[in-house]
C-alpha cells in the first residue's frame, strides 16, 4: 500500500461517524440527497449494466451500493475500516447484488490489477488525501482502455470557501465542522490537468447546486463550489 498517501486525521473523521453512513437524517445527508443526481449523470455518459465498477474512497458504500443495484459488479475500496464494515452490513442486510468491499488503497490496487474496471468512480474523496494526482494516477492505471473515470470534488475559490466550509459547516450545519479544509480543494482545471497526466481525457463536467430554502440539490454547468468530471482513458 502508498501509506504515505493517507491523512489518517481524515479517516478518523469518518470512522467516527461510519454507524451513521446510513441514517439519511445524518451528515451523510447530502451525500444521500446528491446520489440520484450523480448516478444519473454516470449512467446517461457509462450505462452500468453488467459493467465491471470500482468506487473508490466508497465510505459506507452510498453510491457503490447504488450502482450495485443499477446492475453494475461493484468493489468498493477505503481505508476507514469502520466505514467498510458498516458497508458490509448493510450490503449483507439489504441483500445487494453483485457487491464487494476491500480495505486496500488505490495505488496498491492498480498495481495488483491494473486495467480491469470499466468505470471507476471516486466521487467527494480527493479533497480528503495529502497527494490527489497520486489518486488520479491510480484510477486511471485501474480502469480499461476507453473506460470511464468519474471524480468529484470541491473547487477553490471565494465561493466554494464560502458555500461548502462557512454555509454547510457553520451555518447550515449540513456537515459536521471540520470535514472541510479549504488548502485541499481543488480547482476544475487543476484536477483536468491530473487527467491529462494520467492519460484521461475529460469529456464533460457538471456543477452541484443547492438551495437551502428548498433543501433540494441539482445539476448545472456551474462548477464554482462542487463539481464532477467525466473522464475516459485513452485507447
Ligand atoms: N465516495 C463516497 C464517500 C465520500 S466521503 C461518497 O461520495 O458517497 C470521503 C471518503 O474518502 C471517506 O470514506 C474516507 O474514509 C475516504 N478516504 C479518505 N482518504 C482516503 C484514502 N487515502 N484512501 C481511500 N479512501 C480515503
Amino acid at each position: 500500500m502508498n501509506a504515505t498517501n493517507v491523512d489518517p486525521a481524515e479517516l478518523a473523521k469518518f470512522s467516527e461517524l461510519a454507524h451513521r453512513w446510513w441514517d439519511v437524517n445524518s451528515e451523510f445527508r447530502p451525500l444521500h440527497q446528491i446520489n440520484p443526481l450523480r448516478l444519473d449523470w454516470i449512467q446517461t455518459l457509462a450505462p452500468l449494466k453488467g459493467k465491471q465498477v470500482l468506487d473508490v474512497g466508497c465510505g459506507g458504500g452510498i453510491l457503490a451500493d447504488a450502482m450495485a443495484r443499477a446492475g453494475a459488479h461493484v468493489t468498493g475500496i477505503d481505508l476507514a475500516t469502520k466505514s467498510l464494515k458498516v458497508a458490509q452490513l448493510h450490503a449483507l442486510e439489504t441483500q445487494t447484488p453483485h457487491i464487494s468491499y476491500r480495505e486496500v488503497s488505490a495505488e496498491a490496487l492498480a498495481a495488483e490489477q491494473p486495467a480491469s474496471f470499466d468505470v471507476v468512480t471516486c466521487m467527494e474523496m480527493l479533497e480528503h488525501v495529502p497527494d490527489p494526482a497520486s489518486v488520479v494516477q491510480a484510477c486511471a492505471a485501474l480502469v480499461k482502455p476507453g473506460g470511464w473515470v468519474f471524480f468529484s470534488t470541491l473547487n477553490r475559490n471565494a465561493q466554494a470557501f464560502l458555500f461548502a466550509i462557512v454555509g454547510a459547516e457553520y451555518v447550515l450545519n449540513l456537515l459536521p465542522k471540520g470535514t472541510h479544509e479549504y488548502a485541499k480543494f481543488i480547482r476544475p482545471s487543476e484536477l483536468a490537468a491530473f487527467c491529462r497526466d494520467a492519460g484521461l481525457q475529460t469529456q464533460a463536467s457538471r456543477g452541484l447546486q443547492y438551495n437551502p430554502i428548498t433543501q433540494r440539490y441539482w445539476l448545472d454547468a456551474n462548477t464554482r463550489v462542487n463539481y464532477m468530471l467525466a473522464t475516459q482513458r485513452e485507447v
